[in-house]
């Protein structure tokens, strides 16, 4: 039996909505896929692969016996918020799997999904609050997934919690990033209301190191979890960045969810008719492909300084590396143009971006095919037409002049992710204390706080 690929809506279908761009598979599907685990002796999955060590192997098997009750209990033993991972996970999990190593791995991320949408269909997820409070209290800067995911840790060991979270609503890149056909946002508002029942405290609207100062947090707690993300995304600072119709990419996707879920009247940015060239080859540029295609963009772009990555994995990520691999999100496949090896060297235009110029670059690469170092082509230039540029380029880490970071003392690493000061209880989290990252990895880093 082989792994199936068929996950997806039909593609005209999907790309006339915003809902979730993956099908649900159903019970008999699953048992079968699942059914293929070898239930390994050595399970990589679960040990190697996932950050939040999820019971991977026997979770297949109480799929493959149709035990869906005991599939949730295995499951949430490790993982507190499965609805999410199940939906935009790379699955970590799946690159380690010892069936990867001669033939397909085994489906995990989507047999997560309906064993956690069967929980909550049946009534099994309820609310777990502590048996009994402690008597600390604990604030939670940030209600990203790793604020959540420490603020639910805690509470559930008897702290009492109150996360603050700048933005309107809780969820982090959840919400204001990832796209909702990709993740439904009324998944966060539902798990927002089990945490609210645990008795988890939110208070949203309020920066912490602005609108209240951090240092009386820290002293009007126990412990103070610093959760906030990477803010700063990286900017393209070569010739003509001022002209209007360039945007960074959150830009448009943080407009568009907050257009989707009611918090604003219309979205920010409409590319609608327009040529669209995204400059980013990673998931960030995926997801704005995604989303101009569903506004009726007349061409999309993506183009990508690194070479194409090879089409199966690469001798420099042998198993059970993640590997470094091409890449083809459900947003490539709606329709779009990708390019590698090209490097941005001005925007063109007067009034407007009308194009980018780049040049081809050359790469250098180690023996085991890793790209090292790059050259620009001679006479290679181009001009790309754009009446829309959005950047997805990551993130730079978290600006050393954030009120907060002087406010609590944390220290930061020359690549300046946060600190976290044991010795007075400052937690850093996520992806502040480890560069940007994955949802995953956000959660398992918030469940990892030292505190009883
Ligand atoms: C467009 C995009 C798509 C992505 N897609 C995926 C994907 O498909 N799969 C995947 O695994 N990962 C994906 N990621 C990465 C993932 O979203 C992040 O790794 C993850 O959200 C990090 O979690 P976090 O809690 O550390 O930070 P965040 O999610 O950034 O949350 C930080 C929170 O802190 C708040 N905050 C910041 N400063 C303050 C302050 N001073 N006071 C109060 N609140 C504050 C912010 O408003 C925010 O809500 C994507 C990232 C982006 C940008």
């Amino acid at each position: 039996m082989q792994r199936t690929h068929d996950i997806y809506r039909p593609i005209d279908e999907r790309t006339c909505d915003w809902r979730e761009v993956e099908r649900m598979l159903s019970d008999a599907e699953l048992q079968e896929q699942t059914s293929r685990c070898m239930n390994c002796g050595q399970p990589f999955c679960h040990a190697y692969g996932c950050p939040l060590g999820n019971l991977v192997p026997d979770q297949n098997r109480a799929v493959a016996q149709g035990d869906w009750r005991r599939a949730f209990a295995l499951l949430s033993a490790n993982s507190d918020f499965p609805e999410f991972t199940s939906r935009i996970c790379p699955a970590l999990c799946e690159a380690s799997c010892v069936h990867g190593l001669d033939e397909e791995s085994v489906m995990v991320r989507q047999s997560e999904k309906r064993i956690i949408e069967t929980a909550f269909a049946n009534g099994w997820v309820t609310p777990r609050p502590p048996e009994k409070e402690n008597g600390k209290s604990a604030a939670v800067i940030g209600a990203g997934p790793a604020g959540l995911s420490a603020a639910v840790t805690l509470r559930r060991k008897g702290w009492a919690v109150t996360v603050y979270e700048k933005r309107a609503n809780v969820g982090g890149l959840l919400r204001y990033g990832i796209p909702c056909f990709k993740l439904d946002k009324s998944l966060i508002d539902r798990r927002r209301a089990i945490l609210e029942a645990e008795g988890v405290r939110f208070v949203t609207g309020i920066e912490v190191g602005k609108d209240i100062s951090a240092e009386w947090l820290a002293k009007q707690n126990d412990a103070v979890v610093v959760a906030i993300g990477t803010p700063a995304a990286r900017d393209l600072k070569i010739p003509g960045r001022h002209l209007p119709g360039i945007h960074l990419a959150l830009e448009l996707l943080e407009g568009q969810n907050r257009f989707l879920t009611g918090e604003i009247a219309a979205p920010p940015i409409d590319a609608k008719g327009k040529d669209v060239l995204v400059i980013g080859g990673g998931d960030t540029g995926s997801d704005c492909v995604g989303t101009a295609i569903r506004h009726g963009a007349k061409s999309v772009t993506q183009i990508e300084i690194m070479p194409r990555p090879p089409d199966e994995r690469s001798d420099s990520t042998p198993w059970p590396l993640w590997p470094y691999m091409l890449r083809t999100s459900s947003s490539h496949k709606e329709g779009c143009v990708r390019r590698w090896n090209l490097n941005s060297v001005r925007f063109v235009g007067e009034n407007h971006v009308q194009g980018v110029e780049v040049e081809r670059v050359v790469w250098t690469q180690s023996p085991e095919g890793r790209p090292l170092k790059f050259a620009a082509a001679t006479d290679s230039r181009e001009v790309i037409p754009a009446d829309l540029v959005f950047l997805a380029m990551g993130f730079t880490g978290v600006p050393a002049d954030m009120p907060l970071v002087a406010q609590l003392g944390l220290k930061q690493t020359p690549r300046t992710a946060l600190v976290s000061d044991l010795s007075r209880k400052i937690f850093c989290v996520g992806d502040c204390a480890s560069g940007a990252s994955l949802v995953v990895r956000a959660l398992a880093s918030g469940k990892t706080i030292p505190l009883d």
